[in-house]
C-alpha cells in the first residue's frame, strides 16, 4: 500500500475533508454530500458506512480513483454522470452524458398520471416522447403491472440507455424503444391511454442562468426549444391528439413560468380541458390535458 500522502492524511476522514474543501472551493453547494457519495462510490460501500471507516487508510488505487472523480466533479461534471446512475421514483436508472439526468421535479408527472388511472391493473398503453433514460415510462410501468409502452427518442445513444434501464429493471418485455422525431415513427392507427413527455423547454433567455452541470454536460437536444422554449410543445400539441385513446390524458412537463404560455398554446388549438399541477417546491411543473 503506497499512497501518495502521509498516513494521517490518507484516512477516509482526511480524504473526505479534502474532497469537501476542494468542491466547496469550486462553488459547489453540496460539497459535503458530493464528496461523501464520490468516496463511497470509489470504496464500493454505502455513504453511511464511511462513518464506520473514518480511520481506514485508502489503498493507492483507491486514492488515485478518488482523486480522478474529484477532479471530474471540480470541472462541474454532474454527480449522476460520474456515478453513472440516479435514483428516480425509488428506482435506480443508469445515466450517461447522452440522457437528461432524471430530476425529482419530474416525479410530478408520475404522480399526476397515476392519480388519473382508475384501474391500475388494466392493460394500459403508455407513450413517452423524448424518453431519454426511460425514467418516466419505466417508473409508470413499475406501478402498473399489466401496462406496456413505447418510448421514443431522436437519439440512438439515449435509446441504448433506455433499453438498458428497461432490462435492468425487468421491463424489457413490456417496452419498445424506437428512434423517432417526435411521433414520426408511430403507426398512425396506434392509440395510447397515457401520453407523457418531458420535452426540451429551455428558452434563449434562460440558457445563461443554467448551472454548468446542465449547460456543459447534459444533451442540448434534451434542453433547448427555441427562443421561448415552446417550439417542441407546439409540435407535440399538433401531433399527439391523433394518438390518444378515448378517455386518455396527455401530460407535459413544463418549466417554472411556462404555464400561461402552455395554456395559451392549447387554447389556440381549441383545447379547454387543461390542468396545471405544481411540483413539491410549489412551482408549476405539469400540464395535463385532453383534446
Ligand atoms: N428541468 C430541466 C432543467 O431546468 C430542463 C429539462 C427540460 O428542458 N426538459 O435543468
Amino acid at each position: 500500500m503506497t499512497a501518495d500522502l502521509p498516513a494521517e492524511k490518507n484516512t477516509v476522514a482526511a480524504r473526505l475533508r479534502e474532497g469537501r474543501r476542494r468542491l466547496a472551493a469550486c462553488g459547489i453547494d453540496t460539497a459535503e454530500l458530493d464528496a461523501r457519495l464520490l468516496l463511497s462510490h470509489v470504496l464500493g460501500c454505502g455513504p453511511m458506512e464511511l462513518y464506520l471507516q473514518q480511520d481506514r487508510q485508502l489503498t493507492a488505487p483507491e486514492a488515485g480513483c478518488f482523486k480522478a472523480v474529484l477532479a471530474r466533479r471540480e470541472q462541474r461534471e454532474p454527480l449522476s454522470q460520474i456515478l453513472g446512475e440516479k435514483e428516480f421514483w425509488s428506482l435506480t436508472f443508469r445515466v450517461t452524458k447522452d440522457v437528461l439526468t432524471p430530476r425529482p421535479d419530474s416525479e410530478t408527472l408520475i404522480e399526476v398520471a397515476l392519480a388519473r388511472i382508475p384501474d391500475r391493473a388494466a392493460p394500459l398503453r403508455i407513450l413517452d416522447l423524448g424518453t431519454g433514460s426511460g425514467c418516466l415510462l419505466l417508473s409508470l410501468l413499475s406501478e402498473l403491472p399489466n401496462a406496456s409502452g413505447v418510448g421514443l427518442d431522436i437519439s440512438d445513444a439515449a435509446l441504448d440507455v433506455a433499453r438498458d434501464n428497461a432490462k435492468r429493471l425487468g421491463f424489457a418485455d413490456r417496452t419498445d424503444f424506437l428512434i423517432s422525431d417526435w411521433t414520426r415513427a408511430l403507426d398512425p392507427e396506434e392509440k395510447f391511454d397515457i401520453i407523457l413527455s418531458n420535452p426540451p423547454y429551455i428558452g434563449e433567455a434562460e440558457k445563461d442562468s443554467l448551472p454548468p452541470e446542465v449547460r456543459h454536460y447534459e444533451p442540448e437536444s434534451a434542453l433547448y426549444a427555441g427562443a421561448e422554449g415552446l417550439d417542441d410543445y407546439r409540435k407535440l400539441i399538433d401531433q399527439l391528439p391523433d394518438f390518444l385513446a378515448p378517455g386518455g390524458y396527455i401530460l407535459f412537463e413544463i418549466g417554472a413560468g411556462q404555464a400561461a404560455a402552455a395554456r395559451a398554446l392549447l387554447q389556440a388549438r381549441g383545447v379547454s380541458d387543461v390542468e396545471v399541477i405544481q411540483d413539491l417546491a410549489g412551482k408549476d411543473r405539469c400540464v395535463c390535458w385532453r383534446p
